[in-house]
């Protein structure tokens, strides 16, 4: 089995990373950058999605595991007390493959129909340069609502205890193969109305923002930011990729949430 380890970049993680890589090679596996079956990334959250941007032309041959060296993480499950286990465990054991939703996010312009894919494991977010968000929301091909406000974030389901829960949207398990649209800050007044609550879109429903006025955005995909200049529409579903986490023992989501956001 080939294998690639990632690290935040501090101290503890890249000493950790050495420490994994010289005992995952002690067991014969192969070290490979380019083409791994297996990704070990060592830091945080954060971490694993600069690894999931790494991978993301091979996400149907790679599986991902995460340790942190901080808090307890979403994406990074293993402590570093246990990496010995851990090395074991990849190089003894087939691993059990747990798959989460992934967003797909298609950027048109209205030069020439170019368009831009991308793939999301947390969110996407869309901000206007300057001033107000103005935006129609179709969902399913009819006009929803137009919205203006700071912004809308669309999140996967493992994305949503990230940006999404900041702006009060719900949790959902990663079980469910839904996007979540929330808004940030949206005006309402006897002008301009929106729903106001999150709404959440199964894998057959497509969400289409339409500009109103403005057509440049900051447009955000997990970690990077993007401008995009005379865009027509930005498009948001359910993407049919999907992200693959290598899974040697349990740990209940629910129990991932508990003790992240209430107690340890
Ligand atoms: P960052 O600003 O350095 O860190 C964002 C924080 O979000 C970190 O504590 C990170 O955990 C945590 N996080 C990432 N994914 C998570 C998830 N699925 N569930 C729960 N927490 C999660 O930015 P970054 O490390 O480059 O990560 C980018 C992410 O930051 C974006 O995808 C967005 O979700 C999030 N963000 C959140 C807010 C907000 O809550 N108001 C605002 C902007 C961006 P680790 O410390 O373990 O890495």
């Amino acid at each position: 089995m080939k294998f690639a380890v990632t690290s935040k970049g501090d101290t503890v993680s890249n000493t950790l990373m050495h420490k994994m890589k010289a005992y995952l090679m002690d067991f014969q596996l192969e070290y490979d950058e380019d083409k791994p079956d297996i990704v070990i990334s060592v830091g945080g959250d954060g971490t694993l999605l600069y690894a999931f941007h790494r991978y993301r032309s091979r996400l149907d041959k790679t599986a991902f595991v995460g340790v942190h060296t901080g808090h307890l993480g979403f994406y990074a499950d293993w402590v570093p007390d246990e990496i010995e286990k851990l090395v074991i465990a990849i190089a003894k054991t087939p691993y059990q493959v747990v798959e989460y939703p992934l967003l797909e996010v298609i950027i048109r312009h209205n030069d020439g129909g170019r368009e831009a894919r991308y793939l999301a494991l947390n969110e996407c977010t869309v901000k206007a340069i300057e001033g107000s968000l103005v935006m129609d929301v179709e969902i399913k091909g009819q006009l929803f609502e137009t919205f203006r406000g700071d912004g809308l974030c669309m999140s996967t389901p493992s994305g949503s205890t990230a940006y999404n829960k900041a702006l009060g949207g719900a949790i959902l398990h990663p079980s469910i193969p839904a996007i979540q649209v929330a808004e940030m800050a949206s005006i309402n007044n006897r002008v301009f109305r929106t729903v106001g609550s999150p709404l959440v879109l199964p894998d057959h429903h497509t969400c289409l923002l339409k500009p109103v006025n403005d057509v440049d955005f900051q447009i955000t995909i997990d970690h990077l930011t993007l401008l995009h200049k005379d865009v027509k529409s930005i498009q948001c579903r359910v993407a049919n990729e999907k992200i693959r986490f290598a899974r040697f023992r349990p740990f209940p989501f629910w129990k991932r949430v508990r003790d992240s956001f209430i107690t340890e």
